[in-house]
């Protein structure tokens, strides 16, 4: 057998916290005035009091509501595949599973995290939400998920890609919400995702009605997104298979990385690896200090690997590994020596693209190619070896609707990157 599902009544009914497995606590988010620890009275313009509580939780487990474990069971269980035919062809002794994320409604694991979001302010009586998207995938999962809660949305889309990708928008649309390009007050601007989010906090924070929701980067997010690695470890155990010795997931915030590498943190001998681009290098070559989430400075400080708020990243490919900071968890991991990162040009990150659509016959997201890079270089190493490697990476999502990355790759139209 290649692909292992789970029944629907096996979907995890708690979220796994990590939280409490750090080796030291926290450093808490600092007010951006003040520079005092935040509280959660500070937050509570922008989120709804069950998410600012899973923010600062330290309990081990936090269960799933029903409303939300029955949105989830449209897609999940996610299937875990063993990839064969990829292996086959490195001619690697190397065993690779990959956990399938893309078969989502929006196709990519930010549903994960969109439906417990939406479900939580519709719960607290918000009418509407406020957020950002860089290439759209968070624009589309959101606004699924404020469908199933009758929530509007007012999405601020980074203009480069508003103009040059307009699938994305028209999927927001097709579910009910609204797209503008960002940022809002200068229209000759391609916009970044830092300015993207300072806009929506600015219309959050102006009504009454509104919450502001973000897709990656805080902690409630990365605990959601766990639904992927509980369900990985149940489906590797029913494939009769150890342990991996190593998960791979690629890294934009540190979302679906987290979400995937959070429940194997206390297995000891499970390396976990971070993969990102070349070109925003923030866990390879940023500097762990407090820094803003955006580039106006209205957010909170967090403590977390930053190339600084107001770095604009060249404008790759993965749209969705744009961002300059990374998920304090995640940051604190990698400086504690628990996860490692690497980083990669994206011409090396296609070229393992088309080898898994030409093997597995998946055609990934330029985002989930990083992930398989590093995969094809583990698988590599292990052939050099001989060792009998177990490989788990993260599938995040699929690349319809990133084609015309291809087609420059397949044309050799990708810039040359000098990072
Ligand atoms: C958004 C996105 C990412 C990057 O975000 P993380 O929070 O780091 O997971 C990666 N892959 C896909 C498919 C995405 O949509």
């Amino acid at each position: 057998m290649t692909r292992w599902t789970l029944s629907p009544d096996r979907i995890p009914s708690a979220w796994f916290n990590v939280a409490p497995h750090l080796s030291k606590p926290m450093d808490p988010p600092l007010h951006p005035g003040t520079r005092e620890p935040v509280g959660p009275g500070d937050l509570a313009p922008l989120f709804p009091a069950a998410l600012i509580e899973q923010e600062m939780s330290t309990e081990p487990w936090i269960d799933i509501p029903g409303e939300v474990l029955d949105i989830l069971r449209l897609w999940r269980p996610t299937p875990l595949v063993r990839a064969t035919r990829l292996e086959q062809a490195l001619g690697t002794p190397a065993r690779i599973y990959f956990k399938d994320e893309s078969g989502s409604p929006a196709g990519s694991h930010k549903p994960n995290t969109a439906v417990p979001q939406a479900f939580y302010n519709a719960q607290e009586g918000i009418r509407r939400l406020a957020t950002e998207t860089g290439a759209g995938q968070w624009g589309t999962a959101l606004a699924f998920a404020c469908s199933q809660f009758d929530l509007d949305l007012q999405v601020y889309m980074v203009r480069a890609s508003y103009e040059q990708k307009p699938y994305r928008r028209v999927a927001i649309q097709t579910w009910g919400g609204a797209v503008v390009p960002s940022p809002v007050d200068d229209p000759a601007h391609p916009g970044s995702l830092g300015a993207a989010i300072s806009d929506a906090v600015r219309d959050c924070v102006a009504r009454e009605d509104t919450h502001y929701a973000l897709g990656s980067v805080l902690n409630h997010v990365l605990l959601h997104q766990t639904v992927i690695g509980l369900e990985a470890k149940e489906q590797l155990a029913l494939a009769g298979e150890r342990l991996p010795d190593v998960v791979i997931a690629p890294c934009g915030g540190g979302s679906n990385l987290g979400g995937i590498a959070f429940p194997f943190v206390s297995d000891a001998d499970v390396r976990l690896l971070a993969v990102e681009p070349l070109s925003c290098p923030t866990l390879t070559q940023g500097r762990f200090e407090y820094d803003f989430g955006d580039t106006a400075g209205f957010t909170p400080l967090l403590p977390m690997y930053t190339l600084g708020h107001d770095f604009v990243p060249p404008s790759i490919h993965a749209g969705g590994l744009r961002y300059h900071g990374d998920s304090p968890l995640v940051s604190s991991l990698v400086r504690d020596g628990r996860m490692e990162a690497v980083a990669y040009p994206q011409g090396k990150v296609f070229e393992a693209s088309v080898q898994f659509a030409r093997t597995e016959g998946k055609i990934p997201a330029p985002e989930c190619g990083h992930a398989i890079r590093a995969t094809i270089d583990e698988a590599l190493a292990a052939k050099e070896t001989g060792e009998e490697k177990v490989i788990l990476f993260n599938y995040c999502g699929h690349g319809f609707l990133d084609l015309s990355a291809y087609d420059d790759y397949l044309n050799g139209r990708l810039p040359d990157e000098q990072g």
